[in-house]
């Protein structure tokens, strides 16, 4: 595998930025070196309402487009600015501009025209470009990306304006293909079949449903740029990858495997090329050689998208997902030029909701909010680099992954620019307040209406006097003027000079210096304000972010101390149930007997009593058979002597009893013998029948697959017969014909009659002789 450095050191495209208000509508100027100065353009989209907004009274005026580069932010009733704003924190009506603003009618072409054309004629010749669309969730971002079938949105415009600009120059090889951030590398045959079976595993699992994009919705795109001319024998190859950003991961979302249900999908690695230049490392890119594959491909990976969402339970309004187009310039079978285009829908830019955030969310709200936060920083960073005094300040590309990735766009090698998406719902006003204060971050040109200007962060530039020379945003210029006055113009040193000139010189010197000085310091003093309130600005952005950063942490800490509590009280009790049983146990040892001990006291006992009475009764026997009294004892034992007649009584009747017990286990024996035997015999008679039976049940086998072929004999007989009726027919019909021609040709076909009646009738003779003798035989 070789590969072709083709790392674009192009400085052309160095980032100058260009910060004041009034030039955003000329955001590129040319430099006498040649170089350009840019801004990156940051466009508003206003949604329209749908049908429930409107009958939910959420058109309240919130949004007002003064004119196409200025929108006015207006407070409605119970939205969280309009109570702070009426306890004096803050304003209520806010006005932002934007390199150019869209409202609610404007069509998608219009939208592409407007905003990515000079983008996309940067791209087809060979410089980068990134788009990125920005807004709460469900304001219109991925309708403005992708859109519908029949409303396309940027991302199908700008691939059928690449192909349109491709035209026949097409190269289908498959066989160069990007590598790195910015290299590209040769394929071997191998490789190139793997390449197609790839492609043609993600089309095969796409549906036909899709429509195609062109026959739907694209009326053609005006032609950019001229195609390539016929004698430039250049040709482009164009790959495209989808990817999405989820929690600080990225994943592939081109991967067939991610549609299968039991595989847990696997992020990707973002690397350095080692140029600087950061990449998504196993990112799968797709050939594509149509609009229609494109459209596919695109269609697959919104598919994992949302399977991979619905599968975690997570929104898939919470990940950046990122479609990267790449045309390569093959000349003479070798790359000569790379170029991308990004085009990237972030994630719902609201902030997270207190009551829906715990453990695993809470850090995947924060994560989002931070890389777009990061966004955001890099963004205010960089502008500041631009500024003289601020040079070298650290910009945070590296502290979130979807800044990295494009940190060399940012950093000149190519253009970027935002869309931002915006509702007009009353509810959701301060969250689209949010959004316009982050792209006025991202822009650095806000411009707010102070209703109520906050004290601390105002402009409060003082005077010789200490009073203040700015009163409610507007320069007073009376003490301006007292600010300025002439006294101090002039020092000692001038006043040396001015004696070595004539008067009247001298007069004039005077008169051009106070000028000078006064324009000066009024210049001065007008930066002064300038910085100020830009500072004023920075500082509220700030405090607003570090604000919302410590609430984030004080809700990490609130849950974590919950959870440590909540793990103290577990170990609480379960020292309580140790204690509970261990002093349970400490009572019962003294008195504990095993049960298996406590059994076997008690069978002893058991037959310890059965003892003493079987030692009773025969001490009793024993007394009346065999003792012989002493005349004392006669005497004395007088009264036993009855029951020792009893004894021998019971002695004698037990013995009887005894015999006939005896007889009858005898009895019962030659019973059980008797019954054993017959049992014998029984088995011997089954085991005699069930031979019979499974001889006879394989003589009836054999006797049904007889049958069987004989039914199959039969058809086949059938069947033929079938046949020579059909022939007979066909015969006859013959017959028939000739039979209607002249006599001369008729004589020959009689006696071929007579031999197909002799055929078709002799059969028959033989099979009516046949069955009697078969059924003889049988
Ligand atoms: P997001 O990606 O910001 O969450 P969507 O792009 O999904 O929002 O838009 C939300 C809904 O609003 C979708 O049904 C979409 O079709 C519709 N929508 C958004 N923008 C427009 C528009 N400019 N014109 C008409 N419908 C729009
Ligand atoms: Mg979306």
């Amino acid at each position: 595998m070789s590969t072709v450095n083709l790392t674009n050191e192009d400085s052309e495209y160095m980032q100058t930025g260009d910060m004041d208000m009034t030039y955003i509508s000329s955001q590129q100027t040319e430099l006498p070196g040649g170089a350009e100065q840019q801004t990156m353009r940051v466009y508003l989209r206003v949604r329209p309402f749908s049908k429930e907004e409107l009958s939910d009274k959420e058109d309240q005026d919130c949004v007002g487009i003064e004119n196409s580069q200025t929108v006015t932010l207006n407070a409605p009733k119970g939205s969280a600015n309009m109570k702070s704003s009426e306890k004096g924190i803050g304003m209520s009506l806010h006005k932002f501009s934007f390199s150019q603003i869209f409202g609610p009618e404007m069509m998608q072409s219009e939208i592409f025209e407007a905003t990515v054309k000079s983008q996309m004629s940067d791209f087809l010749d060979g410089k980068n470009a990134l788009l990125f669309s920005y807004g709460v969730t469900n304001a219109g971002k991925t309708y403005t990306i992708q859109g519908t079938p029949k409303q396309p949105g940027i991302l199908p415009r700008v691939l059928d304006a690449t192909f349109q600009y491709i035209g026949g120059h097409l190269y289908d090889g498959m066989d160069l293909k990007p590598y790195l951030r910015n290299d590209a590398q040769y394929l071997e045959p191998d490789q190139v079949k793997q390449e197609k079976s790839a492609k043609a595993a993600i089309f095969a699992s796409v549906k036909e449903e899709c429509e195609p994009l062109r026959s739907s919705g694209l009326e053609s795109c005006s032609a950019l740029t001229s195609n390539p001319t016929e004698a430039d024998g250049s040709q482009f190859a164009l790959w495209v990858a989808f990817f999405e950003i989820y929690n600080e991961c990225v994943y592939d979302l081109l991967q067939a495997s991610l549609c299968s249900k039991s595989k847990k999908r696997s992020s990707l690695r973002v690397c350095d090329d080692g140029a600087g230049n950061c990449y998504v490392k196993d990112l799968r890119w797709i050939n594509i050689l149509t609009l229609d594959e494109a459209s596919k491909v695109l269609q697959f990976g919104n598919k994992n998208r949302s399977a991979a969402a619905t599968k975690l339970n997570q929104s898939s309004s919470r990940s950046h997902s990122i479609f990267t187009i790449k045309l390569l310039k093959i000349e003479d079978s070798t790359v000569t030029r790379i170029s991308e285009f990004s085009l990237c829908d972030l994630a719902g830019s609201e902030r997270c909701n207190k009551t829906k955030t715990f453990g695993e969310r809470l850090k995947e709200a924060g994560n989002i909010n931070n890389s777009l936060l990061i966004l955001g920083k890099c963004l205010t960073a960089l502008r500041n680099n631009q500024t003289e005094g601020m040079k070298n300040s650290y910009i945070p590309f590296r502290e979130s992954k979807l800044t990295k990735l494009f940190q060399a766009v940012f950093c000149g090698k190519g253009r970027a620019s935002m869309i931002v998406n915006i509702n007009q719902c009353a509810s959701t006003y301060d969250e689209t307040l949010h959004v316009m204060k982050f792209s006025a971050v991202a822009k650095q040109v806000v411009q707010v209406i102070p209703d109520k200007p906050l004290k601390s962060l105002a402009p409060c530039l003082v005077g010789r006097d200490g009073k203040p020379l700015v009163k409610n945003g507007v320069i007073d210029t009376q003490a301006l003027e007292s600010f300025l006055c002439e006294e101090e113009l002039l020092d000692e040193e001038d006043e040396a000079n001015m004696s070595l000139a004539t008067e009247n010189e001298l007069a004039n010197m005077i008169e051009s210096l106070r000028t000078k000085l006064l324009a000066e310091r009024k210049r001065n003093l007008v930066q002064e304000m300038e910085i100020r309130n830009e500072m004023g600005d920075a500082m509220l952005q700030q405090l607003m972010e570090s604000e919302e950063l410590r609430s984030r942490q004080i809700e990490e800490l609130k849950e974590s101390f919950e959870e440590k509590l909540e793990n103290t009280f577990e170990i609480y009790k379960d020292a309580i149930r140790q204690h509970a049983y261990q002093s349970a146990m400490n009572n019962l040892e003294d008195d504990y007997v095993a049960f298996d001990e406590f059994i076997a006291e008690q069978d002893k006992v058991e037959t310890l009593k059965r003892k003493v009475s079987e030692l009773e009764g025969l001490t009793s026997s024993i007394g009346g058979l065999c003792a012989v009294p002493t005349v004392d004892q006669s005497c004395q034992t007088h009264p036993y002597k009855s029951t020792e007649a009893a004894g021998d009584d019971r002695c004698k009747h037990l013995y009887k009893e005894k015999c006939a017990i005896d007889s009858i286990c005898e009895d019962k024996q030659q019973l059980i013998i008797c019954l054993e035997k017959r049992l014998k015999d029984i088995n011997v008679t089954l085991e005699n029948t069930r031979d019979g039976y499974l001889e006879k049940s394989s003589e009836l086998d054999d006797l049904q697959r007889k049958s069987k072929d004989q039914t199959e004999s039969m058809e086949e007989i059938l069947w033929q017969n079938v046949d020579k009726d059909r022939e007979i027919a066909s015969l006859k019909s013959e017959l028939a014909k000739l039979s209607q021609n002249p006599p001369m040709q008729l004589r020959p076909k009689r006696g071929l009659l007579a031999n197909i009646r002799d055929a078709v009738t002799s059969p028959r003779k033989t099979s009516t002789t046949r069955t009697p003798r078969k059924t003889a035989h049988l």
